[in-house]
């Protein structure tokens, strides 16, 4: 009797097995392989200007030209689109019209970071500062006393575009936002929390030598603003067109004695970004339009230019049904109706320090295999655009082909928090979408936490997905 409840059970419970166990070893080569080529995309774009231009290059080495460059399209051709250097749009041409829909993945190139005010530079007490403003949700008291690095762009009246990234290189300097010693924080630590570390608290440490003349004031503030002259050619007002982040300096690097982890800055959503990217380079000749997104502005609610509710999406689709001969007034909706779409994006894992956050039986857990979220949102599912179950139970078919592992699960505690993603832009749209990425546990430190195992997995999902 007992062997008899032993296969009922074994036939009718949900498995949710540890991914690493029964692997072979080739399979297991292959997963620290990609692990690696992931670290160095990650250590060489660390933000979303960096992403498109890291991922342009890998693309056009795999056969991918601009759209631009292209006359017309015909199935197996292999384009992108860059809006504003900051979001991404790539897809591999399907053999079916496009108005039976594309099979779309989209991550975000975005990561909470803290961006420069636009009149930055100052002086306090013979060291020069930098007034920041932090950039999408953030512990403030998590971005103190760590190395940073300086990237971005200042555009100069006449349209000279000057790249800085300063930190990354072994014999570049760094910058810290120094925090209060505990010798003298009696006070601070009387704070919140949240209040720990504030906003306007956030100064970046930049300089501390005189400009040589003492006949003057602010003498720190005039040799840091004059060797940005002598460096870049810029003055104090550039800064007013100006995009710099700093994001930590350190590299992402193995975690744990058995190198089974990745610990790093910004893998919410890069790590979505680099195994879609990853997948559509394997797509040859898919029946249904295979697209990639990598957007930016997810962490601050979608919106700009180059967020993903920018038309510039409709542009690239339209440009795609033109080149194509399938241009047709109702053609662009019709193709986003028939569409489906994984929003690729990571959800919490699993934090054993905090086990009250999490409801066990719905949480995502490390090297378990990818999220697979039918809705996000706060309190009531509120703001979520809850996938439709006969989309999830497709999705859980193409993963299952594949051997790919999967978790049902959602972000926390009911009414504990919540959040939410880029999907309902593309539901928005007339896709069906569902929420599936890498779960992530320290997710918007400066240092957060993925599986090997689930990096891979999403790659493998993804790739399948594009082909279904
Ligand atoms: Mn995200
Ligand atoms: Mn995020």
């Amino acid at each position: 009797m007992s062997n008899e409840g032993k296969a009922l059970k074994e036939k009718l419970f949900h498995k949710n097995k540890n991914g690493w166990e029964k692997l072979s070893n080739e399979q297991l080569e292959e997963i620290f392989k990609f692990a690696d080529e992931y670290m160095y995309y990650l250590n060489s774009s660390k933000t979303e200007k960096e992403i498109v231009q890291n991922s342009k290059e890998i693309l056009r080495k795999n056969g991918f030209v601009d759209i631009e460059e292209k006359e017309e399209l015909k199935a197996g051709d292999r384009v992108f689109y860059s809006n504003h250097g900051r979001s991404l749009y790539v897809a591999v041409i399907g053999e079916e019209v496009l108005c039976k829909g594309l099979r779309v993945v989209a991550a975000h190139c975005d990561s909470p970071r803290i961006d420069l005010k636009q009149n930055p530079v100052y002086e306090d007490t013979e060291l020069a500062m930098f007034k920041t403003h932090y950039y999408g949700g953030i512990k403030k008291y998590q971005w103190t006393n760590i190395p940073l690095s300086m990237h971005g762009i200042i555009v100069k009246e006449d349209g000279e575009k000057i790249e800085i990234s300063i930190g990354e290189k072994e014999e570049d300097p760094i910058f810290t936002i120094s925090d209060l010693l505990p010798h003298l924080a009696g006070e601070q630590m009387e704070r919140k929390l949240k209040d720990g570390v504030q906003g306007e608290e956030l100064n970046v440490l930049a300089g501390s030598i005189p400009y040589e003349d003492d006949t003057i004031s602010e003498r720190v503030k005039l040799n840091i603003l004059n060797l940005l002259n002598q460096k870049y050619g810029i003055t104090e007002a550039d800064f007013a067109s100006s995009e710099i982040e700093f994001v930590p300096a350190f590299k992402a690097k193995s975690l744990g004695l058995d190198y089974s982890m990745i610990g790093g800055y910004g893998q919410d959503d890069k790590v979505c970004c680099y195994t879609a990217l990853r997948g559509i380079l394997n797509i040859q000749n898919p029946k249904k339009t295979a697209v990639c997104v990598l957007t930016d502005k997810e962490e601050v609610g979608f919106n700009g230019v180059t967020g993903m509710y920018t038309m510039n999406f409709e542009d690239f689709v339209l440009e795609i049904l033109d080149k194509k001969g399938e241009s047709a007034p109702s053609s662009l909706q019709r193709t986003f109706s028939n569409s489906k779409a994984i929003s690729a994006d990571v959800d919490a894992a699993y934090n054993p320090n905090y086990p009250s956050a999490f409801e066990k039986n719905n949480t995502a857990y490390l090297g378990k295999g990818v999220t697979l979220v039918k809705y996000s949102g706060v309190r009531g599912k509120s703001g979520s655009s809850e996938a439709p179950a006969e989309f999830v139970a497709e999705i859980r078919k193409i993963y299952d082909s594949v051997g790919t592992k999967y978790q049902p699960c959602e972000l926390g505690k009911v009414d504990k928090g919540g959040g939410g993603t880029i999907a309902l832009t593309l539901a928005n749209r007339g896709m069906e979408v569902v929420d599936s990425g890498v779960p992530v546990m320290g997710m918007h430190s400066p240092f957060e936490i993925t599986s090997k195992y689930d990096v891979y997995s999403a790659y493998k999902g993804y790739e399948a997905f594009y082909q279904s």
